[in-house]
């Protein structure tokens, strides 16, 4: 399955944030999503989703346009979201949240993706009776990305995971998602740690101001002069 997004433009009120923003991404492969404060990645990855409204652009998955359909339609189709700072329910246990991310499966599905969260996050598994406001910011996030694998989605967008992580959770979380991908996910990772997410994606694509200004392999952007000045201060 591929994830098409095509000149994809919005904002809020009277202010434009995505000035025509294209990208793609498919099963199997981990793509990160560079760009500085405001570039708007938060902003691209909630249009997609379907929590924002578009002004124009196409969002595609395979042959299907996802227009005028809503997040949880969009979600049945096979697109998972985890949005920034984790929305998770901190009074439910770990295992009500993640129950509640498969609410739109049939049974068996729900039964068999608890096992394979426990499976990829063994610290899960020890923790499934406790609340989920109670675990730690590595816990939380690799919860709040088990809840969105729940709904057994084939493209997951994950925005920025790493937020409040030591480094050392930061980089287990993200190597979690190259899991993820080795399951075959297509994972589009918005991360303010680009040295990191360069690290485990792929490929990338830098946005400014609301447009894709540079696209390539994470190799040919970690070598990029311009990426190297802007985001690994080197
Ligand atoms: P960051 O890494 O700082 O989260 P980002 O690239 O994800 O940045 P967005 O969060 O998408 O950027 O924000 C893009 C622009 O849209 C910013 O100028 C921001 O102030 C503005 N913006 C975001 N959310 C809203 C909102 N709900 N109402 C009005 N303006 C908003």
């Amino acid at each position: 399955m591929r994830l098409s997004v095509s000149n994809l433009t919005t904002g809020y009120g009277k202010a434009q944030v995505l000035f025509g923003l294209t990208l793609e991404v498919a099963t199997g492969e981990l793509v990160a999503l560079l760009g500085a404060n405001g570039a708007g990645k938060t902003t691209a990855l909630r249009t997609i989703s379907g929590l924002l409204r578009p002004w124009g652009g196409q969002v595609w998955l395979d042959e299907t346009s996802l227009q005028g359909l809503s997040a949880a339609q969009r979600a049945r189709r096979g697109l998972g979201h985890v949005p920034e700072g984790r929305q998770l329910f901190p009074l439910m246990s770990v295992e009500e949240n993640l129950r509640l991310g498969a609410a739109f499966l049939a049974w068996p599905y729900r039964q068999e993706g608890l096992e394979r969260i426990y499976t990829l996050f063994p610290r899960l598994a020890e923790r499934r009776k406790q609340v989920a406001g109670t675990l730690s910011g590595g816990e939380q996030q690799m919860l709040a990305i088990g809840r969105a694998l729940m709904g057994r989605p084939r493209i997951l967008m994950v925005d920025e995971p790493s937020l409040g992580l030591s480094p050392k959770l930061a980089e287990e979380v993200l190597s979690t998602l190259a899991q993820v991908k080795a399951e075959g996910v297509g994972v589009l990772l918005v991360e303010q740690n680009v040295a990191l997410s360069l690290e485990v994606a792929d490929r990338g694509y830098v946005v400014e101001h609301g447009k894709v200004v540079l696209s390539g392999s994470a190799r040919e952007l970690l070598s990029n002069p311009g990426v190297q000045k802007a985001y690994l201060a080197l």
